[in-house]
C-alpha cells in the first residue's frame, strides 16, 4: 500500500517514508491509497477476536509486506497490552473506556504502535531520530511514555504554559534523558505551527531524521482505527452511532477509516467544546479556522484541526457526504460540568471532561433521533482531571497506578516563548546544525 500527499497527490510514498517523515516537506498530510477491506470472514470472526488480533488483521492490509509478519505481531501485542471496555451506562448509551493505557489517556493506542513502527524502521540508521510533537494535553505524555529510554531517539515536546492540567505537565516533565519538554508562552496552535514550520524550513543537513509524532502521522492515526472494529463488534445493537470527543479529528478520522473500510456504523457524532469549527462546518457548510479557547476539556482545544484536511477526503472532499454521516454538537465548559455531575447522579458513572463532550453529543443525537443506540469514547481518565471532577461530583477519585509514578518526578522543562525562530536556534545548537 502507498500513501499519497494530500497537498500533491501525485507523489506517493512507502508507508517506511510516511511514518519516519511523520508530513511532507510542503507540509502535507499523507493519506492510504485506498481503504482496505478485511472481507467477510474477518467480520464473521470479528466478535471473538482481541484487540492485538485485530490490530494484527486491519494494520497488515495498510502496512503491506513492509514490516515482517511476526514482527508485526510482536508490535501489535506489546502496543494493546492493556484492557479496553465497553460498558453499557444507560439507554442507548454504551461507554468506551479508551484510557486504561499507561498514561491513562487514549493517545496510548497511537503513541504505542507508532514509537514501535518507528523503532523497526530506523534501526541501524546512524543518523539520530528526534521525534518532534506539539501536545495539547495527552499527546505528549503518552509519546514521552511510549519513547523513554529507546536508543537514538531524542523527543522534544512543546506544550502550551499554564493551559495543561498540573498531572499531564508532570508526565511530559518528568522522564528526563531522551525526553526533553519545551514550555511554550502560547496556545496548542502556536506549538503545532511552530513544529510544522521546523518540518518546511529547517534544513537539519542530514545530521538528524526529523519527525513528527502528532495525530497528523499515519502511524498514529491506523491504530486509532482498531479499537472500533472491537467496540461495534461487542455492541449490543448490530449497526450503533459513534459519539467521538474531538479536538484535532484524528481519532474521528480513524473511526471513519474503519466505516469505510465495511464496519457497520449507522452515523458518527462529532462533539467538542467551544472550539467549534467543525460542528459549525456540519451545520453551515462553512469552515472557518479560529483562535483557540481554553475549556476544561483541555486536549480538544484546537481551533484549527489537523486531521479536518484528512476527514474530507474520506468524504470525496464533499460537503453533502459528511454532512449525511456526521452530526456535530458542541458544549461550553458549564454544560461539560453540569453533565458529569447529572450522570454521575443518574447512573454512578464517573465521565472526564473529555468523555462528557462525547457523552452530551450522543444524548443530544438521540434526543433528536429516539431509539438509536450509541457507543461513546471516553478518552481519559477522569482521575486525571481530578481537580475539575472532584469538587463536582464531591468525591475523591482514586488515582489509577500507573498514574501516581508521574506525581512523585521532578519538573524538568525548558521555558520558550512562541515562535518558529525560538525553536530553530535551540535544535540548531542542541545538534549543531550549522
Ligand atoms: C487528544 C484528545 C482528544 C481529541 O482527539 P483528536 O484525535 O485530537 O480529535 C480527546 N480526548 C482526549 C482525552 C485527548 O487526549
Amino acid at each position: 500500500m502507498l500513501y499519497y500527499n494530500l497537498k500533491n497527490k501525485k507523489e506517493r510514498v512507502t508507508f517506511r517514508e510516511a511514518v519516519t517523515r511523520g508530513l511532507s516537506s510542503d507540509m502535507g498530510l499523507y493519506m492510504p491509497e485506498e481503504i482496505p477491506s478485511p472481507g467477510h470472514d474477518f467480520f464473521r470472526s470479528l466478535p471473538e477476536m482481541s484487540l492485538p488480533q485485530i490490530a494484527f488483521s486491519i494494520g497488515g492490509m495498510y502496512l503491506g509486506d513492509e514490516i515482517p509478519g511476526p514482527v508485526l505481531e510482536k508490535i501489535c501485542s506489546e502496543s494493546f497490552n492493556f484492557p479496553i471496555e465497553l460498558k453499557k451506562i444507560g439507554p442507548g448509551k454504551s461507554v468506551l473506556e479508551l484510557f486504561h493505557g499507561p498514561t491513562a489517556a487514549f493517545k496510548d493506542f497511537g503513541a504505542r504502535f507508532m514509537s514501535r513502527c518507528l523503532g523497526y524502521f530506523t534501526t541501524g540508521d546512524d543518523r539520530k531520530t528526534v521525534v518532534l510533537v506539539a501536545t495539547s494535553g495527552d499527546t505528549g505524555g503518552a509519546v514521552a511514555d511510549s519513547f523513554a529510554g529507546v536508543e537514538g531517539v531524542d523527543v522534544i515536546i512543546l506544550y502550551p504554559s499554564g493551559r495543561i492540567s498540573p498531572l499531564q505537565e508532570n508526565q511530559l516533565t518528568t522522564h528526563g534523558g531522551n525526553i526533553t519538554a519545551l514550555e511554550i508562552t502560547g496556545t496548542f496552535d502556536d506549538c503545532q505551527a511552530m513544529v510544522r514550520e521546523v518540518f518546511t524550513r529547517l534544513d537539519t543537513r542530514d545530521k538528524i531524521r526529523l519527525t513528527s509524532a502528532n495525530s497528523i502521522n499515519v502511524a498514529r492515526l491506523i491504530p486509532q482505527s482498531f479499537y472500533y472494529y472491537y467496540a461495534v463488534s461487542r455492541c449490543e445493537n448490530r449497526e450503533p452511532v459513534l459519539s467521538v470527543p474531538s479536538g484535532n479529528f484524528g481519532n474521528l478520522a480513524a473511526a471513519v477509516m474503519a466505516w469505510r473500510s465495511g464496519l457497520q456504523v449507522k452515523h458518527f457524532i462529532a462533539s467538542t467544546n467551544v472550539n467549534r469549527v467543525v460542528p459549525e462546518y456540519i451545520r453551515t457548510g462553512e469552515y472557518h479556522p479560529a483562535p483557540t479557547v481554553m475549556t476544561i476539556a483541555n486536549a480538544m482545544d484546537v481551533g484549527n484541526p489537523g486531521n479536518f484536511a484528512r476527514l474530507m477526503q474520506l468524504f470525496d472532499n464533499e460537503y453533502v457526504n459528511i454532512a449525511s454521516k456526521i452530526s456535530g454538537y458542541w458544549f461550553d465548559d458549564d454544560r461539560i460540568r453540569n453533565h458529569i455531575r447529572d450522570e454521575h447522579q443518574r447512573s454512578g458513572y464517573i465521565l472526564d471532561p473529555h468523555g462528557a463532550v462525547a457523552s452530551l453529543g450522543l444524548e443530544s443525537y438521540i434526543r433528536d433521533h429516539p431509539g438509536t443506540e450509541g457507543i461513546l469514547a471516553a478518552t481519559a481518565h477522569p482521575a486525571k482531571f481530578s481537580e475539575v471532577v472532584e469538587p463536582i461530583i464531591g468525591e475523591k477519585l482514586s488515582v489509577p497506578s500507573s498514574l501516581n509514578r508521574f506525581l512523585l518526578g521532578k519538573k524538568l522543562s525548558v521555558p520558550m516563548k512562541s515562535g518558529y525562530h525560538y525553536l530553530r536556534e535551540y535544535l540548531t545548537e542542541r545538534y549543531h546544525l550549522q
